[in-house]
């Protein structure tokens, strides 16, 4: 991994349109773009203006600490579950033992609690 890949890479844009050849050198120019487009366009069936639609390729630092955030949480909360499950199925614990431990900790307390009783549907 890229020791500095939460910086944006230096000399390339912030993105570009989808929809025509716009090419913005920073986040700001890529909303201004969109916002305006949707004053220019013709209307559709339903008579909606639709925008363009913008494409990230060089994500600001923000954006990137950001995504690097989610998936640290997303990845020790899978491993928090997986644990869980794992004392559960081996009869270990039960699911309201879990629950009663996890009463000082609301983060995982919400996790634990959609990945046993719904969440995403698994
Ligand atoms: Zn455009």
């Amino acid at each position: 991994m890229r020791r500095d890949r939460l910086n944006p890479r230096t000399n390339e844009p912030y993105g570009n349109c989808k929809d025509c050849e716009a090419v913005f050198e920073a986040k700001s120019d890529m909303y201004a773009h969109l916002e305006e487009s949707s004053k220019n366009a013709p209307r559709d069936v339903h008579g909606t203006r639709r925008r363009h639609r913008g494409q990230v390729t060089n994500p600001t630092r923000e954006e990137r600490i950001e995504r690097e955030v989610g998936y640290a949480i997303e990845s020790a909360t899978y491993d928090f579950c997986s644990k869980m499950d794992d004392l559960i199925l081996d009869g270990q614990v039960t699911e309201q033992e879990v629950k009663e431990a996890l009463r000082y900790h609301d983060d995982f307390a919400e996790a634990w609690d959609e990945s046993m009783y719904g969440g995403d549907g698994e």
